[in-house]
């Protein structure tokens, strides 16, 4: 079972909602946990470059999980194939080179990183109680078209 919380609206601990969501059905209550499994989810954008000379950055390391919903494993996927298809090339060039690298950073920020800071910037601009409400969630939806 997951459960995620956003720390600015949560009253509770993370358990705490767990343990009260268990109570409140029966047949979950029959169940006995295995393991438990915490963490936090970066929902920020990052500030600076994701690479430098020989490294490029992914997923949480580069703050592209989705900063509205903590989604990160697709937004990670996708950085990835970007990262490994830029590295194909830089092996090729025989350059690892901060500059060529770079070219990383621009699929990203041209594809799914827009997505991601169109997110972070409706989550700065609305406050966390303005973004759970039924107008906010419709006027999202429409917005983006769902996606
Ligand atoms: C509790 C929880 C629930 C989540 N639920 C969802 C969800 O339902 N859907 C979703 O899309 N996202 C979810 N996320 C977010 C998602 O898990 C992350 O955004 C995503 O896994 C980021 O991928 P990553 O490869 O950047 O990092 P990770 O998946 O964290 O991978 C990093 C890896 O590096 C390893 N590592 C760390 N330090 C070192 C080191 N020094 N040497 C070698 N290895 C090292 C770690 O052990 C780990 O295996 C959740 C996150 C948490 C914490």
């Amino acid at each position: 079972m997951g459960l995620g919380v956003q720390a600015d609206l949560a009253r509770l601990s993370a358990l705490e909602y767990l343990h009260r969501f268990i109570a409140r059905y029966a047949f979950l209550e029959q169940g006995s946990p295995g393991t438990l499994v915490t963490g936090n989810v970066p929902v920020g954008i990052a500030r600076g470059d994701i690479v430098s000379d020989g490294l490029m950055l992914i997923g949480d390391a580069a703050r592209q999980a989705d900063p509205l919903t903590g989604g990160g494993i697709a937004n990670a996927m996708i950085a990835a194939q970007l990262a490994a298809e830029v590295a194909a090339e830089a092996l090729e060039q025989g350059n690892m080179s901060r500059d060529l690298l770079k070219e990383y950073q621009r699929r990203w920020t041209d594809g799914r990183g827009r997505k991601t800071a169109r997110n972070y910037r409706l989550k700065s601009r609305f406050s966390a109680a303005e973004r759970t409400s039924h107008g906010f969630l419709r006027a999202f939806a429409v917005a983006t078209g769902g996606k």
